[in-house]
């Protein structure tokens, strides 16, 4: 299937390693020129030239896309684009009694307010040009609570909430903005993880792993290839009447009917 996606420009946040790069090769992969981002310049550098190898264009900026600062340098160095796609690292798991305010605030920067501030600041464009689409990573925490992330679970509702709304505004102008969930995922996230039940429980890596297939109906965590290519069809031509959508990519994880 033709994305329809040749030519466009996307704004992927948080994208030298994981679901971020997953989305970002994908995209590559059907022809859009990319702006990635990353704290770290050393690995974004390597996912630039990996993707360059790909034949199309990017500009790699090395930010933190939880600050303003950050924000303002990214959006500087990528202009107006067609597709923003929102991410950043997870808070850590913990416990409830041992959150304050600063705790929140940190969470709430990240995985609720960058990726609000990035959309205030991306479609008025998208509305003008007549077409726009957001993808926002968040979690399956959303619709199940992770009870360890209560800083996660707290921060991405808030940015559902805002979604839901938004999404309902702007979608008259062809702009799109809908939210990929993932659930357990092979990713460095999901090493550090793991190495926490590894540390707390005296069990090897491949215990902590196989313990939480065990969870996972498809038996396997994700790939950040398929997930990318999820948020490359959100992106597409064709996805235009998929507005507001909170779509779970957890191998059936999540234990619910509706
Ligand atoms: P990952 O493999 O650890 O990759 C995170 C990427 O984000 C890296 O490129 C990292 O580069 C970048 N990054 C982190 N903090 C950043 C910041 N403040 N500014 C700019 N870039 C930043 O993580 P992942 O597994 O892809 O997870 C992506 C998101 O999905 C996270 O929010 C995570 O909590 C969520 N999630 C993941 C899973 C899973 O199973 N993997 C499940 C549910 C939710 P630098 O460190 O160099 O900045």
């Amino acid at each position: 299937m033709d994305l329809g996606l040749t030519g466009k420009k996307a704004l992927v946040c948080a994208s030298s390693k994981g679901l971020g790069k997953g989305c970002a090769a994908a995209l590559a992969a059907e022809g859009v020129e990319l702006v990635l981002n990353a704290r770290g310049a050393e690995a974004l550098e390597a996912t630039a030239a990996e993707l360059r190898a790909l034949g199309v264009a990017v500009t790699a900026v090395a930010a933190d896309i939880t600050t303003e600062a950050g924000q303002a340098k990214v959006l500087e160095a990528a202009g107006p684009v067609d597709i923003l796609v929102t991410n950043a690292g997870g808070p850590p798991p913990g416990l409830w009694k041992d959150w304050g305010r600063e705790d929140f605030i940190k969470a709430l920067d990240a995985n609720m307010l960058a990726p609000i501030a990035l959309m205030t600041a991306l479609l008025p464009g998208m509305c003008d040009r007549g077409w726009g689409r957001v993808v926002n990573i968040t979690s399956q925490s959303v619709k199940a609570p992770i009870p360890q992330l209560g800083l996660s679970n707290s921060a991405r509702t808030g940015l559902t909430g805002y979604v839901a709304g938004t999404s309902r505004q702007v979608a008259e102008f062809g702009v799109t903005i809908n939210n990929l969930l993932p659930g357990i995922h092979a990713t460095d996230r999901a090493v550090s993880l793991d190495g926490g039940v590894v540390a707390k429980e005296g069990i090897t890596m491949e215990e902590a792993r196989a313990r939480r297939e065990a969870t996972i109906p498809a038996r396997r965590y994700g790939t950040a290839e398929e997930f990318g290519k999820a948020c490359a069809f959100l992106c597409s031509v064709h996805a235009g009447f998929i507005v507001g959508q909170n779509i779970l990519l957890d191998g059936g994880g999540t234990n619910f009917t509706i």
